[in-house]
């Protein structure tokens, strides 16, 4: 009896369980939270604090993601080493690349490569991101197609209108131009017309011919503050700051409240 008993409760929660999906960063989980709900569990590899060009998953990250069913990729630097070692200790992991169909734009005015990877802090890009996973959802549980297509419309809807905020917020800012630490709002700037000027030059501190030339243009733009992320170092915006007589603002591009996020940064940029 007994026996049977745990045989029954082992095979209803085969057939119960929810199916778990794996994301690389968490404005991801908070996409598939709103397209799916409580019909899948999601695992966030990259946590705020933790830089996506450098990460490496923990041992109990890794015995998460053999479980997985799907890992949705977001062409974050981290993946290149790591998704083909999740994709070797789990054979039925399916992989889908969300960053395939999107133009990616260079990192900086003197890059000439286009690899900019910071693809989500954009409304468009997040339109191809949301219909990209919704398609992935739907084909590992397609009995949940019509709960995902309707999510997937409301989520749309939702960008449309923090569109319409962030052009009505951002349409009158002066100065465009604005000082980041790590440029991670590159696709941000593009589709309201603003210029970020960073810092970090190539994903390094500058030397101190650099620095001169991005004070230089602080000064020429007369931006008002700087930005920085909690994922790098302060040292040198502090410096910054101090030498300009602008504030230090902090900004992360991995908040999972992706919107919200957007709608503070544009917020912060107008000086409210
Ligand atoms: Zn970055």
């Amino acid at each position: 009896m007994k026996l049977i008993i745990t045989i029954l409760i082992f095979i209803t929660s085969v057939i119960y369980a929810k199916a778990s999906i794996a994301v690389s960063i968490p404005p991801q989980k908070y996409i598939i939270d709103t397209i799916a709900k409580d019909l899948v569990n999601t695992i966030v590899v990259v946590k705020p604090g933790n830089s996506p060009h450098t990460y490496e998953p923990k041992p109990s990250q890794m015995v998460a993601l053999s479980k997985a069913k799907l890992y949705l990729a977001i062409g974050v630097e981290f993946e290149n080493a790591w998704l083909p070692k999740f994709a070797e200790q789990n054979s039925n992991l399916k992989i889908v690349h969300l960053d395939k169909n999107i133009t990616k734009q260079s990192i900086s005015h003197n890059s000439k490569v286009k690899n900019d990877p910071h693809i989500w802090l954009s409304i468009s890009n997040l339109k191809t991101i949301a219909k990209q996973s919704a398609d992935a959802l739907i084909s590992i549980d397609s009995a949940n197609k019509e709960q995902y297509s309707k999510n997937l419309n409301i989520f749309l809807e939702e960008l449309e209108k923090t569109n319409a905020k962030l052009k009505e917020i951002l349409s009158g800012i002066s100065p465009r131009e604005f000082l980041i630490f790590h440029p991670s709002w590159g696709y941000f700037a593009k589709e309201y017309n603003l210029k970020q000027i960073p810092i970090e030059i190539d994903g390094k501190e500058p030397s101190p011919k650099e620095l001169v030339a991005v004070l230089k243009l602080a000064k020429k733009y007369k931006v008002k503050a700087i930005f920085t992320q909690p994922e790098f170092s302060q040292k040198h915006a502090n410096l910054i700051a101090k030498e300009l007589n602008i504030r230090v603002k902090k900004v992360s591009p991995l908040k999972e409240r992706v919107l919200d996020n957007m709608l503070e940064f544009a917020n912060t940029l107008k000086g409210k």
